[in-house]
C-alpha cells in the first residue's frame, strides 16, 4: 500500500552503521495513515471469532491494542523477561548476536482460544517464532500473524508459515 509506505520513515544507520531502520512513529502520529494500517490488519478478521490479540512489546502494544478493540477481543502483552508481575512462561529468541528471552503470563490465554499476533515488522523471524512458540505452549490456537512490514529477503514471514501460521503483512 503506497499511502502506507510513504507514511513510514527509513532512518539510515540506525541502530548501527549500515542498518536501514523502518520508523513506524511517522506512521502512527498520521491520523490517516493510523486508521488505514489498523482498518487493513483487521479486515480479514471481520466477522471470524478472535478471543485474544497478542502483541509483542513495545511496537506491537500500540498496534494491538487498536486490533484488539476493532475486533471486540482480549489483548494479551508478550513482554521482554522480568516486567510480568505474575506467573510466565518465558522462551529464548534469536536477535542478530546472540539471543533474548521473552515472557507471557501462565494464564492469558485459555486452551483453545483463537489468537491473532501482532507486531510492527517482521525480519528474520525471530522475535515473532518465539511469540508463536509461547502462545503454543499456554494453549493457544494462532489463527495468524500479521505485521505493517515484511522485510521478504530476510524471509521471517515464509519461517511462519512453515510453522502453520497464516501470515499478512501490508507493506514490503
Ligand atoms: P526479527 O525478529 O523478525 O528479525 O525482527 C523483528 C523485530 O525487531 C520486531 O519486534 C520489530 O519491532 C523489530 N525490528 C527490527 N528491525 C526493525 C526496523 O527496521 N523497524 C522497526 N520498526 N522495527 C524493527
Amino acid at each position: 500500500d503506497d499511502e502506507l509506505k510513504q507514511a513510514i520513515r527509513t532512518i539510515a544507520d540506525y541502530p548501527k552503521p549500515g542498518i536501514m531502520f523502518r520508523d513506524i512513529t511517522t506512521l502512527l502520529g498520521n491520523a490517516r495513515a493510523f486508521r488505514r494500517a489498523v482498518d487493513q490488519l483487521v479486515q480479514p478478521y471481520a466477522g471470524a471469532k478472535i478471543d485474544q490479540v497478542a502483541g509483542i512489546e513495545a511496537r506491537g502494544f500500540i498496534l494491538g491494542g487498536a486490533v484488539a478493540h476493532q475486533l471486540s477481543s482480549g489483548f494479551v502483552p508478550i513482554r521482554k523477561k522480568g516486567k510480568l508481575p505474575h506467573q510466565t512462561v518465558r522462551m529464548a529468541y534469536a536477535l542478530e548476536y546472540g539471543t533474548d528471552e521473552m515472557e507471557i503470563h501462565v494464564d492469558a490465554i485459555k486452551p483453545g482460544e483463537r489468537v491473532v499476533l501482532v507486531d510492527d515488522l517482521i525480519a528474520t523471524g525471530g522475535t515473532a517464532e518465539g511469540a508463536v512458540k509461547l502462545l503454543r505452549q499456554i494453549g493457544a490456537d494462532v489463527v495468524a500473524a500479521c505485521f505493517i512490514i515484511d522485510l521478504p529477503e530476510l524471509g521471517g514471514a515464509d519461517k511462519l508459515r512453515a510453522m502453520g501460521v497464516d501470515v499478512r503483512t501490508l507493506v514490503t
